[in-house]
């Protein structure tokens, strides 16, 4: 869109009547574009808009309507006020203004008082936002046109300094509108405001913001990797930096970098598909009182993280139609459609430990020789690794094998019922388990993805879960992101900054950091 509300309140027909035809032309050209753009928006529907593959998570195509109605209508009561953070400094122009949210929510309410309201931050820095072009007819403005300000704020960030260490500062951005087009038309020069987004709907993202780029990405840091609730966040950040943000501030900041994020989900999607093998796994996680599941995918340089049903949809969907690497998870049906799977045998060496310190001396046998074969053939494997054996493993130890299948195919209807289900659970997925035996380079272990969850399960203990569907989202996308650059070797904190920052002003995202070469 061209021309704004305040481009939009100065035409008339007194206006039009006066300018010079070249001028007039000019005009009507982008007013001709905004209409079509505009009567494209009005006739957008569902079934004919462009957006649906963004405006769903690749993961949640499987969902119905009535599902997708009911995670959309939870995130009502969540709207969190950006009022808090704007009205910390001056008054938003009129056209970026927030939507407003009638319900309660979380957070300070209309009329408390807020924590960055009465801040003041001594100003190290200005920015002056002049527009280059005029909004009704196009035409480049003169660098000496006459301008006056109309709004600003205040973005308050941490610089990271050549020679070392940090220093906070405080920008102060001013917004100017320009006049001195031949046409007669003054031009507000607006702050870039990312369009609304369905999924997003309690999201703003925009460049005007109190807490800085570098700053943002040290919130979600704080949130997301060392765990701190909100509350813990406002006081670190109060004690080390004087800065006292509103939990509603905080909030916003960490769903706003969530935001910024969202881009990035098909790049993740993507590279976690084509680098199997794949480690799966997935924990309860709560959703404003709603049992959901964190799911986690691993790659050798790739995490993914997502949360939603406990469904065989959301994992196909994720992993794409076309998956045909090699899947490690544990025995959930949800996996089973998978043919070409891995189960990790340190569960099964756990389970089979567990028999053989049963004080049950029977039990406690027939576990420490499942135990003793398992851990025998784990052995093998691992040293097929280092040289190759002479002949195929399967045949080295098919005595050992065979013997197994024995003690399982006995004890399958055992009355002690660790010792059945661990029988029937081996018996159940008997090719599956043993591959690493006849291809001992495959992994044996779920350990990445098991170790990508368990921050997860402390920070939900901690948390209780997200409290809305964004919420949600924004969580994953965030974790996914930090972890895909802890595992990448890449500063998690300073890539973040770059996307946030990018994404404020509407630009592409930088690249995700590139995996280390592999020795
Ligand atoms: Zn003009």
């Amino acid at each position: 869109m061209h021309l704004s509300d305040h481009d939009l309140r100065q035409m008339d027909e007194g206006w039009l009547e006066k300018l010079p035809e070249d001028k007039l032309r000019q005009v009507s050209a982008r007013m001709l574009q905004d209409l079509k753009e505009a009567r494209d928006r009005l006739n957008q529907t569902p079934d004919n808009s462009s957006r649906p593959p963004s405006s769903r998570a690749p993961w949640e195509k499987g969902q119905t309507e009535d599902e997708a109605a009911a995670s959309d209508g939870s995130e009502d009561g969540e709207k969190t006020p950006h009022e808090t953070e704007a009205s910390a400094v001056e008054p938003e122009p009129t056209q970026a203004g927030p939507p407003s949210g009638p319900k309660k929510k979380p957070g300070r309410q209309p009329g408390a008082p807020g924590h960055g309201r009465t801040q003041k931050f001594a100003i190290t820095g200005s920015h002056t936002h002049r527009a280059e072009r005029c909004a009704a007819c196009g035409e480049p403005l003169p660098d000496d046109a006459p301008s006056q300000a109309y709004a600003a704020w205040q973005e308050v960030d941490v610089e990271v300094l050549a020679e070392g260490g940090l220093r906070l500062n405080c920008i102060r951005h001013t917004l100017l509108d320009v006049t001195g087009c031949c046409c007669g038309h003054t031009t507000r020069t607006l702050p870039y405001r990312a369009k609304a987004d369905a999924l997003w709907d309690n999201v703003g993202l925009s460049e005007w913001r109190l807490i800085g780029p570098n700053l943002a990405a040290i919130v979600a840091l704080l949130s997301l990797r060392m765990r701190l609730s909100r509350a813990r966040i406002r006081e670190l950040l109060d004690e080390l930096f004087g800065i006292t943000l509103s939990i509603g501030v905080i909030d916003q900041t960490l769903r706003e970098a969530g935001r910024a994020c969202a881009p990035l989900e098909d790049v993740l999607v993507e590279e976690v598909q084509k680098a199997a093998p794949v480690h799966a796994d997935e924990t309860g996680w709560p959703e404003s009182g709603v049992l959901l599941w964190l799911w986690v995918l691993v790659s050798a340089s790739t995490v993914l993280y997502f949360i939603g049903a406990r469904t065989r949809e959301m994992l196909r969907n994720a992993l794409g139609d076309d998956f045909g690497g090699v899947l490690m998870a544990d025995g959930y049906t949800v996996y089973r459609a998978w043919l070409d799977r891995l189960r990790c045998w340190a569960r099964l060496l756990r389970k089979a430990r567990g028999l053989e310190e049963s004080t049950d001396g029977r039990v406690s046998g027939v576990g420490g020789e499942m135990l003793a074969i398992l851990t025998k053939l784990v052995g093998a494997v691992l040293s097929a690794r280092e040289s190759p054996p002479p002949e195929a493993l399967t045949a080295l130890h098919a005595q050992d094998i065979r013997r197994l299948r024995e003690l399982c195919e006995r004890h399958r209807d055992d009355g002690h019922k660790k010792l059945r289900e661990l029988a029937g659970e081996l018996l159940n997925d008997w090719e599956v388990i043993l591959r690493p035996v006849s291809e001992p380079d495959l992994p044996l272990t779920n350990n990445p993805a098991e170790s990508a969850l368990r921050p997860m399960v402390i920070a939900r203990n901690i948390s209780h879960g997200t409290r809305c569907a964004s919420g949600s989202r924004a969580y994953a996308l965030l974790a996914s992101v930090i972890e895909t650059c802890r595992l990448r070797k890449a500063s998690s904190w300073h890539y973040l900054a770059e996307v946030i920052r990018a994404a404020r002003l509407g630009a592409s995202l930088p690249t995700l950091p590139l995996a280390p070469a592999v020795n």
